[in-house]
């Protein structure tokens, strides 16, 4: 008895506009979701900015709507810049966006227009379309903990966490949302605290806004962090992850994927490569660089690296990073550096055995429910509350280096421990059971699909 989106309307296709917010970790969970309502009747139109634009080849079955930014070139990957980067796009786009809405109001008939999804991230444009009539619902592409956080943020400043005046303060607990520590939350040392402050009100307000909120997150994973959220917020939430499971390899990929690493981890052992990925934003400096790459050559275990152009700190984002001379030669024929690889395909391939990860919130999500253990090294953002969450409430995996500099010598021993180690077994049994429950989460009836059902119905009642 699913929902479609014909239903009511005389057989007609309504529309569901969306516009994500341009970085590679928002737009997979958009582009996944836009295939989520285009497989339940729902036409799709896709308004994007031309920074980090979609190529819209590889999507002939939606509409994609170009919306001028107005800003030149790409900013740094330093995290301040990202922040302000994302705050400016909001202010640049806010005019062209209205007049592209209006303009696709008019063209379409107004009935068939059902809301416009638009990332949380993007307060101007929900904005806009309120002023222009049109229901919004807002994605947030973290997890329901997280956002949590983003609620709690003015709470914790006005209690005294918050902000971060000298480091013995991060190790204290953050009482109101265990079991985040106050390094676990959203922050940015006290020069950035305001933008910080801004970033995150802006969001909430964006849901507070809106008809609904939609998470990529799913019951099994974060039971008590949606009740919480359900009990906060006024407007109703559709836990509908892990959308990768519900319309994967979206196609939203920034960067060219090495589809020939697949073929290597045809041959390897089950379960035997260690997967290294930073994501598509984190940087390291040369240093740590090397110490990874020492520190993984001299662990012995089979490995699949990206190593994404720019992901040296301070380099333009298309710099290619070099790695340590003589690491290919010390390593030959048990490693693969590529990169950008397909990653859903990699998690799910019988070869690997774990992911060391920045804990961007898809990359956790890809590797919980493909039950791979994980070594945690966050770098920025909601990263160090995801990787909490990761070691001490669902056990499946720890963080290596504590947030230090990084040395070969701890990568080694963090490596061994994850893939050799008991201990790593056991959090490899438990990654194991959460990727069934989501599996159950995910399948017929479970409870992400009775919330599609409900988000496409609601949807459709708007
Ligand atoms: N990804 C990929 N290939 C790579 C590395 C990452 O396809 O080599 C994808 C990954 O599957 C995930 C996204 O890029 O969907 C990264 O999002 P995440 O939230 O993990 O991190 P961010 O890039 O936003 O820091």
């Amino acid at each position: 008895a699913a929902a479609t989106a014909s239903a009511g309307h005389g057989g007609r296709r309504r529309h569901v506009l969306l516009f994500p917010l341009p970085y590679q970790g928002h737009i997979n969970p958009m582009f996944r979701l836009a295939g989520v309502l285009h497989a339940r009747g729902c036409a799709v139109t896709v308004f994007h900015t031309r920074f980090n634009g979609p190529d819209a080849a590889r999507h002939p079955e939606y509409r994609f709507v170009p919306v001028p930014d107005g800003m030149s070139g790409a900013p740094s990957v330093a995290i301040d810049s990202v922040v302000k980067h994302i705050l400016a796009l909001n202010d640049a786009c806010e005019a062209a966006f209205r007049e592209r809405l209006a303009a696709v109001l008019a063209e379409y008939s107004r009935d068939a227009v059902t809301c416009l999804v638009a990332d949380a991230h993007l307060l101007r444009m929900v904005e806009v379309a309120r002023r222009l009539a049109v229901p919004t619902l807002v994605l947030r592409t973290g997890s329901a903990a997280c956002f949590a956080g983003f609620v709690a943020y003015p709470l914790l400043c006005d209690k005294g966490y918050l902000p971060v005046q000298e480091s013995s303060e991060l190790d204290r607990p953050v009482r109101e949302l265990p079991p985040y520590r106050v390094r676990d939350l959203m922050h940015m040392g006290s020069d950035g605290h305001e933008l910080v402050c801004e970033l995150l009100a802006r969001a909430v307000a964006a849901v507070k806004l809106s008809s609904g909120l939609i998470l990529n997150t799913f019951d099994a994973l974060e039971a008590p962090e949606l009740a919480k959220l359900r009990r906060d917020l006024a407007v109703p939430v559709f836990d509908i992850g892990p959308l990768h499971k519900f319309s994967p390899a979206a196609g939203g990929s920034l960067l060219r994927e090495n589809r020939s690493c697949l073929e290597w981890l045809d041959v390897q052992a089950p379960e035997s490569v260690l997967y290294v990925s930073f994501g598509s934003l984190a940087c390291m400096g040369g240093r740590e660089l090397d110490e990874t790459a020492w520190g993984i050559a001299g662990s012995g275990v089979p490995f699949l690296w990206v190593v994404r152009p720019g992901l040296v700190c301070g380099r333009a984002p298309d710099e290619p990073a070099r790695l340590p001379e003589g690491f290919e030669a010390a390593t030959r024929g048990r490693g693969v550096v590529v990169e950008w690889a397909p990653q859903e395909e990699v998690l799910r391939h019988r070869a690997v055995g774990g992911f060391w990860t920045h804990n961007g919130w898809n990359s956790t999500a890809e590797s919980v429910c493909e039950g791979v253990p994980m070594l945690c090294r966050p770098h920025f953002g909601d990263q160090m509350g995801n990787a909490r969450y990761v070691e001490h409430v669902w056990k499946v995996g720890f963080e290596v280096g504590d947030g230090g500099e990084l040395e070969r010598g701890t990568v080694e021993a963090a490596i061994r421990r994850l893939m050799t180690g008991s201990d790593g077994a056991e959090m490899r049994t438990r990654a194991r059971e959460l990727k069934m429950a989501a599996a159950e989460c995910t399948g017929n009836a479970g409870s992400s699909e009775l919330a599609i059902v409900r988000m496409v119905t609601h949807i459709l009642s708007l």
